[in-house]
Formats: C-alpha cells, structure tokens, sequence
C-alpha cells in the first residue's frame, strides 16, 4: 500500500507498532480503496507514549526559548521543503483536492511553527512594582505534558496548531489524529525530530474515541486542546475537569454570513463559496448561514449558481479540481440526511443536492434558499457543503437572527457601508468575524469560539498563555509584621 507509514505510532523518536490494538482502515475518500492499515493504541502504546513525553519534557522545559525555536524554525523549513510530498499524502488522507493541499495543509503548519518559533525566545515573565518598594515578577512556566486530540478535516494544520505553541513554551505533546486521518502527524513527528526536537517531546498514537479519554484520564497531562464536534468536546471538557486540567475547545459552529445590498455582489458571491465550498464544507468555521437583504436575493442566488456551475468536481489530485469527495461513506450519509431534511421540511433546493454517480463519497455543491430560521439546516451543524439562504429586511433583524444559535465561532458581514460593517461585527456573538471577507485565518490571529463553540483561543500571541503557568514571585523589601 502506498501510503502504509512504517508503523502505527511514533513514540520517543521512533516508530512503534503493536498488532494487539484495533485495527484502522485508511481509505481515499475519492476511491473509496484503502491505502493503509493501522492499528489502534494499546493500553500499553498509551503508557509508552505517557512516560516517554513525561521524561523528555523535563530537558526540553529547561532549554532556552531561543533553543526550543531554533527546532520549531528548522521544522517549518522541512515541511516547506517537502510541501509536495506531504500535499498529496494528505490529499489521500482527506481527500482534499491537491490544488487545496498545496496551500493549506503542511503549509500553513509550517506558518504555526515558524510563527510560535520566532516567539519562543521572547515569551518571558514581567516585573511588577508594589507598595513601599516591594515587587514582584511572573516566570512562564511549561505545564509539562499535553494532549492535542484532532478532527479529520485539517489534519497535519491541526497537529502543527497545538504543537507549536505547545513545543515554543516548554511542553511535551501527545498526539492523537482522527482515526480517519492517521497519516500526517506520524510526518510531523519524523520532521520534528530530523529538526533537532528531542526524543518523546512530540509523540503520535492512533485510535478512536476510547485512546482519546485514556490520555485526556492521566494524571500525568495537564492539558488537553481537543477539535472535534460539541458532543466530544462536552466529554472531554468534563473529563479533564476532573483532574483540574487546562483545557483548550475547538468545536463546531453554524456560522451567520450576512450581505446587505449595498455590498459588492461579486467578492460577497465569492465570500460565501468560500466560506462554505472549500474542503467540501468540512471547515468548523463555515458560514452556512448565509443571510441576504431582500432587494439583492435573486441577484446574489443567480451569481451564486452560475459560478458553482463551474466548480470542478472529480480526481482530487487532477490539479484543476477545485471540490473534493466527504471524507467518509458516513460524513456523506450525514450530508444527504440533512439534504432530505431540509427539502422535506419546505428548503428551495437552488444548486446541487445529489450524490455523484461514481466511486468516492462525493456529493455536490448544494444551496438551499428560502430556508426559514426553524428549519433543520439552519440549525445544526451539517459538516458538509450544503448553504442555507435566508432573506432579510433591516440590521436590527439580522443581528438578533445571527446571533440566536446555541454556536459562537465565526461570523461575517458584507456591506459597503464602513461604519455598519464595525456596528454589525461588534454585535456579532462570535469569536472570529470577518469583514467584507470570509474564513481567512492566518497564524498571527487569535481562532476560537464563544457559547457552545469552545473555550479559549489558537494561534496568535494568546495562544502561548494557553500552554503556560504563569509562577508569580512576591519578593518584600519591607518587615513582615503580625497583628500578634
Ligand atoms: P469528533 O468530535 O467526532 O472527534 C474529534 C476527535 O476527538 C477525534 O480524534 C475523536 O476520535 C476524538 N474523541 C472522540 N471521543 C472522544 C473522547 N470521549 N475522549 C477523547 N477524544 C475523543 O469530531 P470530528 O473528527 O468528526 O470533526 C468534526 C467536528 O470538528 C465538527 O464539529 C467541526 O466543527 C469540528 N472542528 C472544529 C474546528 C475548530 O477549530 N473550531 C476545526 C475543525 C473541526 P475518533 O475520531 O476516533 O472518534
């Protein structure tokens, strides 16, 4: 099999197999072939993988930030390097078309570890000046192990998200990838450590849901950042509580996109195919609601369906493709029960709504208009490419409509109107809002939800608070006195 990596795991620098655990089927979601098999976690790959990151954090805790970014910058120059080979093995993994992977994957990782790289070596603690000459100062301390859980959809993106910031600080990760897209992070692991990354400071294990609740139940993490759906987040919030560990959510989302009619058409067109077409809908922060000012509605409908028309759907390593398969048999019959759901429950189907007739889990683009705020595809969240259109009249209305969903992640607004789009986005229950663009989400900015979409922020400078305790130091210049 071409893409059967050399064993399951990667556990303090090496590769580490053992056949007792479940087995896992990697298939092309194009094809519908498998391309590897591999094996779920043990309990005893798990213990392997817990004392090796446990022992190697210790030294890599106490190296320079200066040092710690050295090999985070030295990794992103590898994945930038071999770019190609790993696109295409994640085409595979995810069925993501090339022309996606290319820019998105293993680049954007590289982004994430050259970013916290740089910030390694100037994540220092601050003085403080008190009373009467007293003082204190704060040190940044690693947290020791974390555990990075990760979705199918951005797999070695999601890795390189939570290792980074993690790495930069001090920590030790343990990851484990989606069990539908094992592939990359055994990758990342081999470039961290031909990068110079001690032995067991990033270590990969697979399996399902159950290798995912061992390590977030040790008590040797102490921090878990999951991306995954609500209903696995609530879980894995409640199980690191137990151990009062720190926790990063990044779940799902039902996005509010909402273009008044002053706004130009075209780039707003633009902005809602991107923000629900790219990697075939399966993006968290999609804005699948799309709400549109009623004097532009059939206009943006008729642009919207002509330029979908050309959408190029097929062989996801054909370079012109440009709209990929679902990543699993499951994710489309998901995608087609919200399709029957949303026409049974009165949706207009526009574009779209069929499974292709060919091997693969393909599924069109699909859009939905006259899609009211009680249906089903308004509400929950699909995963999938399929848009709801909603009409509206006034802002008043369409902010109070955005923001009446249990979901906080992202929201976008197109106007022309400069002192609206900053009114609207301000009123915006969401963590990451775009303004006259949708989805764009470079390494530099703060990403994470608010309400039922998470707690607490990747990327950006915040994230490095995220993966540290803050040690406070009261030093007294001053005799202590006692009231007796
Ligand atoms: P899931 O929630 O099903 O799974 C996420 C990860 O958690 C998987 O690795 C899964 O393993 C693991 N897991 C499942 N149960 C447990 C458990 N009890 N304890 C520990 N780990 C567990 O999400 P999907 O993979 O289906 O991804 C889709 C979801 O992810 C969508 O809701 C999407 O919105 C969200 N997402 C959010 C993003 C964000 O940044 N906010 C970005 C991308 C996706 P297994 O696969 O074996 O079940």
């Amino acid at each position: 099999m071409k893409f059967q990596p050399k064993a399951s795991h990667f556990i303090d620098g090496e590769y580490v197999e053992s056949t007792a655990g479940e087995p896992i089927e990697v298939i092309y979601p194009a094809t519908g072939e498998t391309i590897a098999r591999l094996n779920a976690a043990t309990p005893a790959i798990v213990e392997k993988a817990l004392q090796s990151a446990k022992s190697a954090q210790k030294n890599w805790g106490a190296a320079t930030g200066a040092e710690r970014g050295r090999v985070l910058n030295r990794a992103a120059e590898i994945l930038r390097a071999t770019n190609y080979d790993l696109s295409v093995l994640e085409t595979h993994d995810t069925g993501k078309p090339i022309q996606e992977t290319l820019v998105a994957d293993a680049s954007i990782g590289a982004d994430a570890l050259e970013y916290f790289g740089g910030l390694a070596a100037s994540w220092t603690g601050e003085y403080i000046t008190l009373a009467n000459g007293d003082f204190a100062f704060t040190i940044p301390e690693p947290l020791g192990v974390c555990v990075g859980i990760g979705a199918w959809n951005y797999p070695i993106q999601i890795a390189c998200f939570k290792a980074a910031p993690a790495l930069a600080c001090g920590n030790a990760m343990i990851f484990k990838p989606s069990e539908t897209t094992p592939l990359s992070a055994l990758k990342l692991a081999e470039v961290l450590v031909q990068a110079g990354a001690p032995k067991g400071i990033f270590n990969v294990v697979q399996g399902y849901g159950d290798v995912g609740a061992a390590l977030v139940a040790d008590r040797r993490v102490a921090k878990v950042s999951l991306t995954g759906s609500v209903p696995t987040g609530r879980k894995v919030y409640a199980a690191a509580a137990e151990g009062m560990k720190h926790i990063t959510m990044e779940l799902g989302g039902k996005s509010p996109l909402i273009v008044f009619d002053d706004a130009n058409l075209e780039s707003a067109v633009s902005g809602a195919i991107v923000g629900n077409f790219f990697s075939s809908g399966q993006i968290c922060s999609n804005g699948t609601r799309v709400f549109v000012q009623k004097r532009i509605k059939a206009a943006f409908l008729e642009r919207l369906c002509s330029r979908l028309a050309s959408a190029r759907i097929g062989d996801p390593m054909d370079p012109q493709v440009n709209f990929g398969p679902m990543i699993s048999q499951r994710q489309l019959e998901i995608v087609k029960t919200y399709i029957a759901q949303g026409l049974a429950e009165g949706a207009r189907l526009v574009y779209g709504g069929f499974q292709l007739n060919r091997p693969g889990f393909f599924v069109q683009p699909t859009v939905f208009a006259d899609v009211t705020d009680e249906m089903t595809i308004a509400r929950e969240e699909i995963f999938g490419p399929v848009m709801s259109v909603l009409e509206f009249d006034t802002e008043e209305e369409v902010v109070v409509r955005a923001n009446a969903t249990e979901f906080g992640l992202a929201a976008g607004v197109f106007t022309d109107d400069l002192t609206r789009a900053h009114r609207v986005s301000k009123a915006f229950e969401a963590g990451i809002c775009f303004i006259n663009t949708y989805n764009v989400m470079p390494v530099e900015i703060p990403v994470g939800g608010s309400k039922l979409s998470g707690v607490g922020r990747e990327n950006s400078k915040i994230a490095l608070q995220q993966y540290t305790e803050m040690k406070t130091i009261y030093v007294s210049l001053n005799e202590v006195r006692a009231p007796y």
